[in-house]
């Protein structure tokens, strides 16, 4: 089995590492902070005095730090993991980082005849636990499927995403689009406690609505804006118009700022104003498309399966 190097190891990086451990790799581990490293000595794995000096022992070599700034001094600043890798050491970065940082790090990997992949994660602390992590990974095929077992110690939605940079691009969008989500059910939830429902009554009809599930718009997606056929419509965009008109109206009325639910009810006027009413409400996606210079067309989803909830958790 290959030796398994393993630098980073907090929340994330403590779980990864442990599962790897768990599958059997013997493992060379380094963090900053020392305690860090207790339980896998405890399992066995060596401790290394540098990150050069984990690449040195390892065929493979792991982290998982707070972000670009560490991963850049780690991987080439002195005493990195590019300085003690050895021709032919594979080099996975599993943080959330800047793209086009490991674009560059990567042809300096490959110049000493060393391969690169980032792979980012999403699952949490306790999906790092118990195994149950996505990973996406952008770098060269081969190198993936030599590395998949490992990857798939920790994870349990292992794909591949692309070339160099394409998991991180991947994660950052997932992040982003998650973010965009909690603002909007912060708003929604605010909105609701104060025009006098409960809390827990917002929450249990987030959760029995189709929203709860989030399949009824990953179908609608994968029906309309992936073919571009926004007609005749499931949900017509004069009726979500009028919708979302109705919930701003509600917050002006128990003064309650809704920054997101404003800013997509004057996208919904815009539509309108092309004359897109009768069509299919995620028809505003056009008018995106329009601004950002490009289209999202995806004809390999298949709608039904899209629709079909996806869980990592298995006691979901
Ligand atoms: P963390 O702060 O708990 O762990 C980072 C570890 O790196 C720490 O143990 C720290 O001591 C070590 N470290 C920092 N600089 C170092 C250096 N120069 N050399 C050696 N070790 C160093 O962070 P985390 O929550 O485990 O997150 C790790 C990465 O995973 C981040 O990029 C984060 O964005 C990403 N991530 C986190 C979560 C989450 O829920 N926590 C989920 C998905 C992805």
């Amino acid at each position: 089995m290959e030796t398994v190097g393993f630098i980073g190891l907090g929340n994330m990086g403590g779980g990864m590492s442990a599962n790897i451990q768990r599958a059997g790799y013997p493992m060379v581990v380094y963090d900053l902070r020392e305690e860090a490293a207790k339980p896998l000595l405890e399992g066995g794995a060596r401790l290394a005095n540098s990150p050069a000096e984990v690449a040195s022992l390892c065929d493979i070599t792991l982290t998982s730090l707070p972000g670009p700034k560490e991963v850049e001094s780690v991987s080439t600043g002195p005493e990195g993991v590019l300085e003690g890798m050895k021709p032919g050491g594979i080099y996975i970065d599993l943080s959330t980082s800047r793209p086009t940082l490991i674009r560059e790090i990567e042809p300096k990997f490959r110049q000493k005849g060393c391969h690169v992949l980032d792979a980012p994660v999403s699952g949490g602390k306790s999906g790092a636990a118990s195994g149950n992590l996505a990973v996406m990974v952008g770098g060269e095929r081969e190198i993936f499927d030599r590395v998949k077992p490992i990857l798939d110690s920790f994870g349990d939605k292992v794909f591949y995403a692309g070339s160099i940079g394409a998991g991180s691009v991947a994660k950052l969008v997932h992040n982003m689009i998650g973010h965009g989500v909690r603002q909007a059910i912060a708003e929604g939830l605010t909105l609701g406690v104060k025009a006098g429902v409960e809390a827990e009554a917002l929450w249990e009809c987030i959760r029995r609505g189709s929203l709860g599930r989030m399949s009824g718009l990953h179908e609608g997606i994968a029906r309309t804006v992936f073919t571009g056929e926004f007609d005749p419509p499931n949900f017509a965009l004069e009726l979500s118009r009028k919708d979302i008109g109705l919930a701003t109206d509600l917050g002006r009325e128990f003064n309650v700022p809704m920054p997101v639910a404003n800013l997509v009810e004057q996208i919904a006027i815009q539509g309108m104003n092309r004359g897109w009413g009768g069509r299919d409400s995620s028809v505003t996606f056009l008018l995106q498309e329009e601004q950002a210079g490009v289209e999202v067309r995806a004809t390999g989803v298949d709608p039904v399966k899209a629709g079909r909830f996806i869980t990592t958790h298995p006691e979901v």
